[in-house]
């Protein structure tokens, strides 16, 4: 090779490793005093439906919202905003978590949650609990209470006796849409039966996936004043998931995750989140690509997973806000103490 055409490479390599550096260093003004994103769940979510059941949504994204911005607007810590807001989400129906859950193959509710403070590592995880209120309550009484990160079923519900989170009769979390979504699932599941479902093609599984009955878990992310950056998630899971399945959600690093950099929570398709331990993933690549949080969860959602699986919440350190989906919604809100503030459920 010439020296000339070596020039031009060394020059080529320099302009790219520049835009990187300066991208990077433009996201890395001044730390916002708080910053705070939820989601609501993502997945294939009809336009098509009566403006008034729009307008619940966005309601009840806009209040979830407000809970967060007063806890952080006042001085409170990332960690109440995010068990707060998500306890919200929890008690309302219309999320799939909590109250609203989805129902399992056997027609249950079975409930996982996570919480994780990026700045110490700490983090406490529940999975398969059936009798607790606030699961996300709970996984915030693991991580704070025990020696232990991850509890599951009946073990978890001790625990929660243990400590005082309320427990509930599984009836607690029944709505009938979710019930209508488990006999559409399991007649669906009996078609496949009789098609082989293991010849369906992968596509063809995600627009499965993708049938607007499964999305609603939720989740929240936040940093404080102090510099302090969390991450809670908190599901039913997959409508007619088999027994004993587990989550992206309660899996640190993959549903739930936070370091010193950044705090994620993903919703979608559990076992594709799960399997891109996506959590971490975007973690590790703004620490040692570096890359700037858009960088990396655009990576993620466009590089690593595929279209219609997945959305991810995330807040970086100083404060900015990554919201966005490889699906054609998340019910989703954001806000910082510079007076953005959005709350969106399409692109
Ligand atoms: N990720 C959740 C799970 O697989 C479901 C969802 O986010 O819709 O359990």
């Amino acid at each position: 090779m010439g020296l000339g055409r070596k020039l031009i490479g060394l020059l080529a390599v320099l302009v790219v490793v520049g835009c990187t550096q300066s991208d990077a260093q433009q996201e890395q003004q001044q730390k916002k005093d708080w910053a705070l994103a939820l989601h609501g769940g993502a997945g294939a979510i009809s336009e098509d439906r009566p403006d008034s059941v729009k307008q619940a949504y966005f309601d009840d994204l806009d209040e979830a919202l407000t809970i967060g911005e007063d806890i952080l607007s006042n001085g409170g810590s990332a960690e109440d905003a995010v068990e707060k807001v998500i306890n919200y989400l929890e008690d309302n129906p219309r999320f799939n978590a909590g109250k609203g859950a989805v129902f399992t193959h056997d027609g249950e509710h079975e409930l996982d949650a996570a919480f994780m403070v990026g700045n110490t590592r700490e983090a406490g995880t529940v999975t398969g609990v059936k009798t607790v209120k606030n699961p996300i309550t709970l996984a915030r009484k693991v991580m704070e209470t025990s020696e232990h990160v991850m509890f599951a079923t009946e073990g978890a519900e001790r625990y929660a006796d243990k400590v005082g989170v309320e427990r509930v009769d599984q009836d607690y979390f029944y709505t009938e849409s979710r019930y209508n979504a488990l006999q559409r699932a399991l007649e669906r599941e009996k078609e496949e039966d009789d098609k082989q479902s293991s010849l369906i093609p992968e596509e063809d599984k995600t627009a499965l996936y993708a049938d607007g009955d499964k999305f609603g878990t939720v989740g929240c992310v936040a940093v404080d004043k102090d510099g302090q950056i969390v991450a809670g998630t908190s599901t039913g899971g997959m409508t007619n998931k088999k027994f004993g399945r587990v989550g992206d959600v309660p899996i640190i690093g993959s549903g739930t995750y936070a370091s010193d950099l950044v705090a994620v929570s993903m919703t979608g398709w559990g076992e594709k989140i799960m399997r891109a331990v996506s959590g971490h993933t975007v973690s590790a690549y703004m620490k040692y690509k570096p890359a700037t949080l858009k960088e990396a969860g655009d990576y993620l959602l466009q590089d690593v997973l595929n279209p219609g699986e997945a959305g991810m919440i995330a807040v970086d350190k100083y404060g900015n806000i990554y919201m966005n989906m490889n699906t054609n919604g998340m019910f989703r809100g954001s806000s910082d103490s510079e007076g953005n503030r959005e709350v969106a459920i399409w692109d």
